[in-house]
């Protein structure tokens, strides 16, 4: 490829870990309410369950056999960013059953989530860091995606949920091209009481995932976490960069376990494009559905998937530290479809 991969990078430079003595490393700093997962969903994913329950209204109301109420479902399906080939098949189905069934309101909702539920599909959602045996330590998860999608965010929830867990994690702040993002992950690994391994503005990312990976040895941490760099996807250097970022990990013998692609839930559609240039350039292994929270969209959830092939393994439900859960496809379509004040 002509690039400099052939050359490792020099571990030691520029490199100024972050570091807590090893008694603060409790994570005992994060305050934050911890809430039960399923009604956090319920409670973060109000403006799409809104935008759903209007959409089935008329059909609760007005039953089966009423046209306009299955145009008003599909209509508010494709406001959620199903996907159009999904939103006319799921209604189609379901127009089957219920009229087959005779079905009406409970019942009518009752279908309408397992179709729901068969359209979000089941595959393997956990993140593969489990059970590693001491030599494929630390498993290396690479966080990816374009700016402002809430990939350094997520790399600090992460950790935190990792802490949490009793896993030690170590945090490379490898997007070098903006120092805000470097001082953003340093802070959060403040709060984490995690180690950051960082360069100087402008740096080699791959270099600074190369010293992560041997700060992450010398310490014996579970995971290195490789926050990288996210202009635009339209320049293909930003592809080779990851591409490189990845080889030099490999070469050293790391294991990359997980690419994790940061989408924003608010860009809905949009974000698929994105999804395939990184797909295609470093193999992602699931997707991060940020921002759930803050849209009427949730339904991207099941276009990502469909379209991707990609499973949706954690979502972000807001700013707060414990945001981030794994996607529980149960709670989600509850959530949906749940009434309100429930
Ligand atoms: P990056 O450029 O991809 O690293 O994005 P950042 O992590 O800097 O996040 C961009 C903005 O999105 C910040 O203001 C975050 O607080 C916000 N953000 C990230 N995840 C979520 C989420 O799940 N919900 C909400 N509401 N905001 C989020």
């Amino acid at each position: 490829m002509g690039d400099d991969a052939g050359q490792p990078p020099q571990p030691g430079r520029e490199v100024a870990d972050v570091d807590l003595p090893p008694d603060d490393r409790g994570v005992a700093t994060v305050t934050d309410e911890v809430i039960a997962p399923r009604r956090r969903f319920r409670e973060r994913l109000g403006r799409s369950r809104a935008a759903l329950s209007r959409g089935m209204s008329g059909l609760l109301a007005r039953g089966a056999d009423d046209d306009e109420a299955w145009e008003e479902l599909e209509e508010a399906l494709l406001a959620a960013d199903v996907g159009v080939a999904t939103a006319t098949e799921l209604v189609e189905r379901l127009r089957t059953r219920a009229r087959a069934e005779r079905a009406t309101g409970p019942a009518l909702r009752e279908l309408l989530r397992a179709e729901l539920l068969e359209a979000v599909g089941s595959s393997d959602r956990s993140l593969a860091l489990d059970l590693l045996e001491e030599h494929q330590r630390p498993g290396i998860v690479l966080v990816v995606g374009v700016n402002g999608t809430g990939k350094t965010t997520t790399v600090g929830k992460l950790a935190l949920a990792l802490a949490e867990e009793g896993k030690q994690p170590v945090l490379a702040a490898a997007d070098t091209f903006r120092a805000a993002a470097t001082e953003q992950l340093v802070i959060w690994g403040d709060r984490v009481g995690a180690p950051v391994v960082r360069h100087q503005q402008g740096a080699d990312p791959a270099a600074v995932a190369f010293d992560g990976l041997a700060s992450a040895r010398a310490r014996g941490a579970d995971v290195l976490l490789v926050d990288t760099a996210g202009r635009l996807h339209t320049k293909t250097n930003l592809m080779e960069e990851l591409r490189k970022l990845r080889r030099v990990l490999e070469r050293e013998g790391g294991q990359v376990r997980e690419v994790l692609l940061v989408l924003d839930a608010t860009t809905g559609q949009n974000g698929l494009a994105q999804a395939r240039q990184f797909t295609d350039a470093v193999g992602v292994t699931g997707v991060v559905l940020t921002k759930l929270d803050g849209t009427a969209k949730g339904g991207i959830v099941i276009a990502v998937q469909r379209d991707l092939g990609i499973p949706v393994k954690l979502v972000g439900l807001g700013e707060g530290p414990h945001d981030l859960a794994p996607f529980d496809p149960d709670a989600f379509v509850d959530a949906l479809l749940s009434e309100d004040g429930t």
